[in-house]
């Protein structure tokens, strides 16, 4: 994202905030582009949130406006998985993505949740 709607988002974004440090957030891993943090109200006994630093408002627009980037999320959100001891027994990579399916943030994040047993098809 770029221009006017770039800085407006930068400003009332939640999720930018954890990026620029105003907000606190308990940070798992960094890579240039991508952060990864614990959910506020975890769901699961893992359940971290990867997100670019940039602002895309979900993950159509990232992948339209950078694929490369939500390649970078992906890698971060495996990288989470194997770092919490999750990746061998199985886990979930999620975007909830418009209000209809529970986005309530609107910075593209991705949801890694693991370390129980998940349902499907999930609620
Ligand atoms: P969504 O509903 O958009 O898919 O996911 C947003 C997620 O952000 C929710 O799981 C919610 O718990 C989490 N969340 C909301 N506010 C905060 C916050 O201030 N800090 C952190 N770490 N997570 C948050």
């Amino acid at each position: 994202m770029s221009g006017p709607d770039s800085v407006r988002a930068m400003t009332d974004c939640l999720f930018c905030k954890i990026v620029s440090g105003d907000v606190p957030a308990e940070i798992v891993r960094e890579s240039d582009r991508a952060l990864a943090f614990r959910d506020i109200n975890p769901q699961a006994p893992t359940h971290v949130l990867v997100i670019p630093r940039e602002h895309h408002p979900n993950v159509g627009e990232l992948a339209a406006a950078d694929p490369g980037l939500l390649a970078e999320v992906l890698r971060e959100a495996n990288q989470v998985a194997v770092d919490e001891g999750v990746a061998g027994e199985g886990f979930r990579v999620v975007f909830n993505t418009g209000p209809r399916a529970g986005q309530t943030v609107f910075h593209v994040h991705a949801h890694v949740i693991g370390g129980r047993d998940l349902n499907w098809p999930p609620g």
